[in-house]
């Protein structure tokens, strides 16, 4: 009876810790040779500005094509990447990556202001940031304001002690500083009040009800006001029906992105994308 109790008590929680736990070396252990393998690469999602309806720069997001596993996506590999400190390899990978890109298309003579990189947590902590942009920008010979750095709440909220110190530095390289994910994970508005940032984007949590549910419709016209009010830069993400970007033009939100613009692009893929926008990002 005990051994049967035990058995009942114990083999799941055993079950799924070994399954965990292989599943967690498994993909630190892949992802270990993944940069190294070439096969990460970055997609780019264009940033639109509303009320001209211009192309103002890109969002790189990261794409895994695992020879073992397939395609995988970052919302389920980051978080492995930040566990094992890997990360901190990879998004400097990122930041260099995506400064050449912006570099060659520049050099194709499309006038892209800029482009965005998402930085984890963990990478934030370590420090290497500054690094990986100073010498991206660098090798590149871009300006500062040619990169824009996107992050969650979480960054700021955890506030790692000296970040405020990190942001200023960013912030006189000419970097901007966006906070991703507005208003998904956290209440707390205080760091807007400490930390030098730039923009803020509205979770595409709130796109979905927009324009039918009066919950999310009012809670994105009170964070377009929060971010207008700071004198802030706002995009919204997730912008999928022409209902939703009339809204945001009402509202006079200043940017967005979404399935409606266009999904995230192989870099190849830009200069058409600019192209058939009728616009080569200099608008
Ligand atoms: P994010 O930075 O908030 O990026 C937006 C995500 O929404 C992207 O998913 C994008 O493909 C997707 N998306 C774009 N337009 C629409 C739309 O109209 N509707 C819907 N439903 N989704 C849309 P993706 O590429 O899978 O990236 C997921 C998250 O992974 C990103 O969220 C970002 O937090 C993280 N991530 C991506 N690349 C990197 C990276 O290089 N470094 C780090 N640290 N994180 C990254
Ligand atoms: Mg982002
Ligand atoms: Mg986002
Ligand atoms: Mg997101």
């Amino acid at each position: 009876e005990a051994k049967r109790r035990g058995r009942n008590i114990w083999q799941p929680f055993d079950h799924e810790l070994a399954r965990d736990l292989g599943d967690r070396l498994l993909m630190e252990s892949l992802l270990r040779r993944a940069l190294d393998s070439g096969e990460f690469r970055l997609v780019y999602q264009p940033k639109i500005d509303l009320a001209r309806s211009s192309v103002i720069g890109m969002e790189a997001l990261l794409r895994w094509n695992s020879p073992q596993l397939g395609e995988v996506s970052p919302s389920h590999f980051i978080q492995h990447a930040e566990n094992s400190g890997e990360i901190v390899r990879i998004g400097a990978w990122v930041i260099g990556e995506a400064c050449r890109a912006l570099r060659a298309w520049r050099d194709a003579g499309l006038g892209l202001r800029h482009v965005a990189v998402n930085v984890s947590f963990r990478q934030l902590l370590g420090g290497s940031v500054l690094d990986a942009v100073q010498s991206a920008l660098r090798e590149c010979g871009l300006p500062g304001n040619a990169l824009e750095i996107e992050m969650t709440e979480r960054v700021l909220i955890e506030d790692a002690g000296d970040t405020v110190e990190m942001f200023s530095a960013l912030r006189r390289m000419g970097v901007s500083l966006t906070i991703d994910d507005f208003g998904e994970g956290y209440s707390s508005l205080n760091y807007l009040r400490r930390l030098p940032i730039d923009g803020l984007k509205i979770s595409h949590t709130f796109m979905q009800g927009i324009p039918v549910n009066p919950v999310d419709s009012n809670i994105c016209q009170a964070i377009v006001q929060i971010a207008r009010s700071l004198g802030m830069k706002l995009t919204a993400e997730g912008v999928e029906t022409d209902a939703q970007r009339e809204f945001l033009l009402q509202l006079g939100a200043p940017y967005a992105q979404g399935y409606l613009f266009s999904p995230p692009l192989e870099a190849a893929r830009v200069a058409d994308f600019l192209e058939a926008w009728g616009d080569n990002g200099n608008g």
